[in-house]
């Protein structure tokens, strides 16, 4: 058996990432810079009020009391064909130009209006005042995102406010998911005697996409070794990752190990954690020369999310470029109820809940039964407790906690 950490350095070692492509900026959303995204103009592009209220000249309110003549309204895209002079000022709204004359700005909520052409200032007024000024927020040759950056919707609207329509960004993968095993039902049919109904198919492709990832999805593919050659082979044509669930585990002759030992160059793991010991992870060359990886999932539907947690899901990222939080966070919690476990050389990652108590801290209690093939409970939690071997964790222990989404 190997650990965690290294199957994670084996399978995050393996996979390369992308070749940058230019991408609009509207479909920046989660994705990584490739190169600095340099600003090439001012934001804003020049000064305007922050405000609804009067441009005036701060010389001319030094104090509250005064009145002065109103010269016109300036809206928001609008410029003033006319220059503020003593004693006078202009109605403005936020967004619009600052007009010539004016260096400050006093908000509509310290004027009284006395009539349309003059108003009565309520406070004094200082240069700059409720004035944002030219490149205040970005500066041309401001690197406004370094290589590398995630581009969250802030940033999408960062992007667009530059005008930068096109950004070398690392692509959405595009990923191919496949499960196998006789015993599966996918069209909500009659189950006969010894089917189940199929799972990991719908949970994987919400997981694949939630990392960011296009889903291309296979469905069940029959026992028939030459059928899921072809399929294999075709789809790596046009993906890349594979996903596949069910049939990594030992004494298991299952298609998929066959296929995959004849056609990629797999590793099979066993991994001291439980649930997930099995998995298999493979490079798979195309006839094109490119390198697809595969992530060969075990069948029992938790051990098959632990492991796209813990494996798969890290390496896609960095695949998209992901420097940082290439794993989920993990902090350090408080056990509320006891945690049980047997010692057998191995990390329990048990599924719990976790909630913030008033000592500012993450308090845990398992969902319920902790087996890999029981999903309910493990729909029940937001956090991985990692239970290191031995008899288990009392109450009041502390014990780190992976954060689930
Ligand atoms: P396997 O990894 O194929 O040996 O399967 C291990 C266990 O997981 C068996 O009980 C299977 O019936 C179950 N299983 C395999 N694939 C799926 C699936 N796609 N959905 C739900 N259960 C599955
Ligand atoms: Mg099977």
């Amino acid at each position: 058996m190997i650990s965690l950490v290294e199957a994670q350095e084996i399978v995050i070692g393996g996979c390369h990432k992308l070749e940058p492509v230019l991408t609009d900026c509207q479909q920046m959303s989660g994705r990584v810079v490739a190169q600095d995204v340099v600003a090439t103009e001012f934001i804003p592009p020049f000064a305007n009020s922050a405000v609804d209220g009067f441009a005036v000249r701060a010389q001319d309110v030094t104090a509250a009391g005064v009145e002065l003549e109103v010269l016109g309204v300036i809206g928001a895209g609008h410029i003033a064909n006319y220059v503020i002079g003593v004693g006078q000022t202009a109605r403005i709204m936020t967004g619009a130009p600052v007009p010539q004359g004016a260096d400050a700005i006093v908000m509509i909520e310290d004027a009284t209006v006395i009539s349309e052409t003059r108003v009565r200032c309520n406070k004094p007024a200082q240069i700059g005042d409720a004035i944002r000024e030219i490149g205040e927020d970005v500066k041309t040759s401001d690197v406004v995102f370094a290589a590398g950056s995630v581009i969250n919707p802030a940033g999408v609207g960062v992007l667009a406010a530059i005008n930068a329509r096109q950004v070398l960004t690392y692509p959405r993968l595009r990923v191919a998911m496949l499960s196998t095993g006789d015993e599966l039902v996918i069209n909500g049919g009659e189950l006969k005697p010894g089917q189940i109904r199929e799972s990991n198919l719908t949970m994987l492709a919400t997981m694949i996409s939630a990392t960011d990832c296009e889903v291309i999805n296979l469905g069940i593919i029959d026992d028939d070794e030459a059928k899921l050659e072809k399929i294999l082979r075709e789809v790596a044509t046009r993906c890349d990752a594979i996903v596949t669930s069910g049939g990594v585990g030992q004494g298991d002759f299952d298609v998929v190990k066959i296929v995959l030992s004849r056609i990629a160059d797999m590793q099979w793991m066993q991994m001291a954690i439980k649930p997930a010991k099995p998995f298999a992870f493979g490079r798979l060359k195309t006839s094109d020369s490119r390198v697809i990886p595969v992530f060969g999932l075990p069948g029992n539907p938790v051990s098959s999310m632990i492991s796209f947690e813990m494996l798969a899901r890290p390496a896609l990222r960095k695949m998209m470029g992901h420097t940082q939080n290439l794993t989920r966070p993990k902090v350090k919690a408080i056990v509320d109820k006891q945690l049980k476990r047997r010692r057998d050389g191995k990390i329990h990652l048990m599924r719990v809940f976790g909630t913030f108590g008033n000592d500012g801290r993450l308090h845990v209690r398992d969902t319920g039964p902790q087996g890999s093939h029981q999903l309910a409970a493990t729909a029940l939690a937001n956090g991985l407790a990692l239970v290191p071997d031995g008899e288990g964790l009392a109450a009041g222990s502390e014990v780190e906690v992976m954060l689930l989404g």
